[in-house]
């Protein structure tokens, strides 16, 4: 297949300006220049995959600069190129994106457990200290997922089960629904062969008749509604996920066919007052099953989702799960933040008024962002992650997360390992350099402890610690040898 920038710009949803159009072009040409001659495992050139990352972004209505990022995303990584280049010639702010993918690619994982892999989802986030890093890394990790057949065996479980552990549930986190379900359908038969090959088994026969089945009921429920007043903008049905159904059997230990939402009826309606009326009209029809009536309208899910969601007993008394929701709500739900660059027909961004129910979720904090222009620099500020601002996270050289407050030092990353290696550190080497101990660790770093038996800490250190914790233990060790009871009468 020819990747030509033309073919490219055609699955663009919107029209770009000259310069945007520039922008795009250069950073096509350039990324196509420095893989030149590199191959992928498929055997098919390396462009291809840059290609695919900036093209999802591209169909998911981002900015042109995150689009030429993408483009640009493993130029310094595998390429000549060095980083200071592009910043030359593509200027501070691609840079500084394409800086934060490769940060992201040097994160480590490891099998870790779930208290670790929280923190390394929160690391992610806070190295990556801009959404559009975030969204760029989840496009390419959707690419390499895509492409995961052609990689070795021996790395294809690993790849996978963090894109499971780490990638999904970011996508997830950022309410960006679609893109959670398909990476975690593309890890699952590398993650868990047996369970997978046996639930698509299982499972097929259901999602068949139900597929069959609400190709009759939709027709009937659109001529239904049509009667009581109300006039859909759509009506379709979404089959649910198949990790999805895995973790749901799991969770409520039910037989398949208990399972009321293999698939569901998505109605789009105009606005909301269009939601509540339509579910009025819906149980009118239909008798709804007690219970299982939920207003995510009212009140959003922890990641921003919104929905009216309600099972009934449908036509022929099968039982079916329907969901009514606004355009808007439906566009938020599939690309989550990403639906925030969207733009509206006139080219200016789309305005969203939204309930902020949770002021301290962030995703609806990003939404109220919304309503500010995009482009000004109150926006652009918006979209860094300050959401952990006081906390940072560094790396053990094996690859363990340790959280820690800003400020904190080598001393202090010593003493979270262990007291021992606090009481007898000597010296770090941060990211393969050594440092001196008064160093201030930053987001990311990788931080190894040099001990020496005979060292022990002394009072200056008492300074250099910003854990208490960790002051504690340098009291507790000087006072042991005296020292503590010294200078404490001075
Ligand atoms: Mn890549």
């Amino acid at each position: 297949m020819e990747l030509s920038l033309a073919t490219f710009l055609q699955d663009s949803p919107r029209p770009f300006t000259a310069t945007e159009r520039e922008l795009i072009s250069q950073a096509f040409d350039f990324a196509q220049n420095a893989h030149e001659g590199q191959v992928r495992f498929s055997g098919e050139p390396y462009f291809s995959h840059v290609y695919e990352t900036a093209r999802y972004l591209l169909t998911r209505n981002l900015d042109a600069e995150t689009i030429a990022a993408g483009f640009l995303h493993d130029v310094p990584e595998d390429t000549a190129i060095t980083i200071e280049e592009i910043e030359k010639k593509f200027g501070g702010d691609i840079a500084f994106l394409v800086r934060g993918v490769t940060k992201l690619a040097q994160v480590r994982y490891q099998h870790t457990p779930e208290s670790q892999t929280e923190n390394l989802r929160k690391m992610l986030l806070a190295t990556a200290e801009d959404i559009r890093v975030v969204l760029i890394k989840l496009a390419d990790r959707y690419h390499n997922m895509q492409t995961l057949s052609a990689v070795p065996a021996d790395k294809q479980y690993r790849i996978a089960r963090e894109t499971l552990e780490i990638y999904a549930p970011l996508a997830h986190r950022l309410g960006i629904g679609e893109l959670k379900g398909q990476l975690e359908d593309l890890a699952f038969p590398y993650v868990l062969p047996k369970e997978h090959e046996r639930l698509v088994k299982e499972s097929g026969p259901h999602y068949n008749a139900l597929t069959e089945y609400l190709a009759r009921v939709m027709p009937h429920i659109r001529t239904e509604l049509q009667k009581e007043g109300v006039f859909p903008l759509s009506i379709n049905s979404r089959a649910k996920h198949l990790y999805s159904l895995y973790k749901k059997l799991l969770k409520e230990d039910k037989e398949l066919d208990k399972i009321y939402d293999i698939a569901a009826v998505r109605i789009i309606v105009s606005d909301v007052a269009q939601c509540y009326r339509t579910l009025g009209a819906i149980h009118t029809l239909f008798k709804p099953l007690p219970g299982r009536i939920k207003d995510y309208i009212a009140m959003p899910k922890p990641n921003g989702y919104q929905s009216l969601h309600t099972t009934v007993f449908c036509l022929e008394g099968r039982i079916i799960e329907i969901q009514i929701r606004t355009q808007q709500m439906h566009e938020e739900a599939e690309n989550g933040i990403a639906a925030h660059w969207a733009y509206s027909e006139s080219g200016k961004p789309k305005k969203g008024a939204l309930l902020a129910h949770n002021k301290l979720n962030w995703v609806t904090q990003l939404r109220e962002w919304q309503n500010t222009p995009l482009g000004s620099d109150e926006f652009l500020e918006s979209l860094k992650i300050d959401f952990f601002k006081n906390r940072i996270f560094v790396f053990t050289p094996t690859g363990d997360v340790i959280d820690l407050p800003e400020g904190a030092t080598p001393i202090d990353f010593a003493y979270q390992i262990h007291s021992d290696i606090g009481d007898h550190c000597s010296g770090a080497r941060v990211n393969q350099k050594m440092v001196s101990l008064n160093t201030i660790l930053k987001n990311g770093d990788i931080v190894e402890i040099i001990t020496q038996k005979n060292k022990m800490p002394n009072k200056s250190w008492l300074t250099l610690a910003k854990t208490s914790s960790a002051r504690t233990k340098i009291r507790a060790n000087l006072k042991k040898r005296g020292v503590f009871g010294f200078f404490n009468r001075s």
